[in-house]
């Protein structure tokens, strides 16, 4: 049995500790702040409860497959289901389209319905592109650790290429807002489509194949459930305990240090931003992080317009922020728990600007907690949205699964497959591969 420190608990923490554990070695995880979980969980004010990050994911096979390698089946503890549609996407000139998830047919449809004659096959047609990507991705990248030589040719060109999203979308539609709709996922997120390679746009098709997912009453019950899986277990989590750097002798790992003494381990899994960390910093420091949105989070009193659980409203590309609002919250009767996200070009506060785009609820704010990037990326020590897209040298500039430190290995946003709860929890099955059974 190996001795194993894991450091960070975020979702790529906990999945990672919970594989490693069931996989018979004795882990210990090391958690910052006085809590577990990181960007998944809840944060909560005057009877409200709003998800302080991901509010549903895709691929809820990866979840599923973590709740059966580590114990008992997903079924059994949370409720995932189809969060339908996946999101309303409100254009700029006024068209509204709820997306469909899980089903071509559907997303062929209701993109037709939306947009005008044509545009459903155009963006069908756009997506089964991706068909061959995902096969090839799926099998050298996101489901095995990577290698160069056991990749295949296909998989090679995809990481390597140098087309960029906003190139490929730009060739495919004519029509803006279906520019719009490819390229949201990567905004969203923080990135410039520009420096975005094509591949990343294999989400969409992951999307209209699997469907999005959500817990009711939210994604941060996951959580607890996360935490009583590492009990069972066996699992050390230490909260309150902040790793300051890996010990590091004669090119190998052995351990990790903390202000409250020193771990030893036969290998470490860093699931935080390996910039945190002194000895990996200089390997990352052609990479910077990706900055999370403006975020606000509220309670309203009285009617309100009936919205599905993902609003995203979309401006002029240039001129306008784009505004989110996740709907799902829970809150005490007669009131409304909603968060806002905003990205982009934002010159005013987030609820005035979302009644300036037609959701009026300005007047019936109760209760609110605003969140800037900055205080975010401070409390969550560091970004839950991993590294920023600077063009395909990025997937060579940032760590893989296993780190050029012998016993060194990453998990979480900021090394493959990336950011989003579904690529960070391959990451955590990925160092579960690379580490083996004890
Ligand atoms: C607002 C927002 C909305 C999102 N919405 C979605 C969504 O709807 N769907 C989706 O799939 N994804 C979403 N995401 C992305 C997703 O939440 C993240 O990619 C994912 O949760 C990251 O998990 P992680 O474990 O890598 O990192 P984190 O959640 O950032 O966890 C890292 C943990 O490590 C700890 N840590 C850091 N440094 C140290 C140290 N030195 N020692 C010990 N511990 C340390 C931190 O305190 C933290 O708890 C969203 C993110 C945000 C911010």
């Amino acid at each position: 049995m190996a001795r194993v420190v894991v450091v960070g608990g975020g979702f790529g923490g906990l999945a990672s500790a919970a594989r490693l554990a069931k996989l018979g070695h004795e882990v210990t995880l090391l958690e910052a702040r006085s809590e577990l979980g990181g960007a998944l969980g809840f944060v909560e004010q005057d009877g409200c409860r709003w998800d302080t990050g991901p509010t549903s994911t895709l691929l809820p096979a990866v979840i599923r497959d973590f709740f059966r390698k580590s114990g008992r089946p997903a079924e059994k503890e949370i409720d995932l289901v189809p969060a339908e549609p996946a999101r309303q996407h409100r254009f700029e000139d006024g068209t509204v389209l709820d997306l469909p998830g899980g089903s071509r047919a559907a997303q062929l449809e209701a993109v037709e319905e939306a947009l005008g004659k044509g545009a459903g096959a155009r963006w069908v047609s756009y997506v089964d592109d991706f068909g061959e990507v995902w096969e090839a991705l799926r099998k050298d990248y996101f489901e095995r650790v990577w290698s160069a030589e056991h990749a295949s040719k296909e998989t090679h060109q995809l990481l390597e290429s140098r087309l960029s999203l906003h190139k490929l979308v730009d060739k495919e539609f004519k029509d803006a807002r279906l520019r719009t709709l490819a390229l949201h996922p990567a905004r969203l997120e923080g990135h410039e489509p520009r420096n975005v390679p094509a591949w990343v746009g294999v989400w969409a098709y992951v999307e209209q194949n699997f469907g999005a997912w959500t817990i009711p009453g939210g994604m941060g019950q996951l959580v607890d459930v996360l935490a009583s899986r590492l009990q069972t277990r066996g699992v050390t989590a230490l909260t309150d305990t902040t790793a300051r750097d890996l010990i590091v002798e004669g090119g190998a790992v052995r351990g990790v240090r903390t202000e409250s003494g020193e771990f030893a381990a036969d290998a470490v899994v860093v699931a935080i931003d390996p910039r945190r960390l002194p000895s990996l910093a200089p390997l990352v420091e052609r990479t910077m992080p990706c900055i999370p949105p403006v975020i606000s989070h509220v309670g309203i009193t009285g009617e309100v317009p009936e919205l599905p659980h993902e609003v995203v409203l979309h401006g002029h590309e240039k001129r306008d922020p784009t505004l989110v609002v996740r709907t799902g919250g829970t809150a005490p009767e007669g009131m409304h728990a909603w968060t806002i996200l905003g990205r982009g070009p934002l010159a005013e506060d987030l609820v005035t600007a979302l009644a300036r785009r037609g959701i009026k609820v300005h007047k019936q704010v109760e209760t609110r907690i605003d969140r800037s990037p900055r205080e975010l990326v401070s409390d969550w020590n560091g970004s839950p949205y991993g590294v920023l897209w600077q063009g395909r040298g990025t997937v060579r500039n940032r760590i893989g699964t296993v780190a050029p430190i012998s016993g060194v290995y990453l998990a979480g946003a900021h090394t493959t497959p990336g950011a989003g709860l579904p690529s960070v929890g391959l990451s955590a099955a990925l160092v579960a591969q690379a580490i083996g059974p004890a």
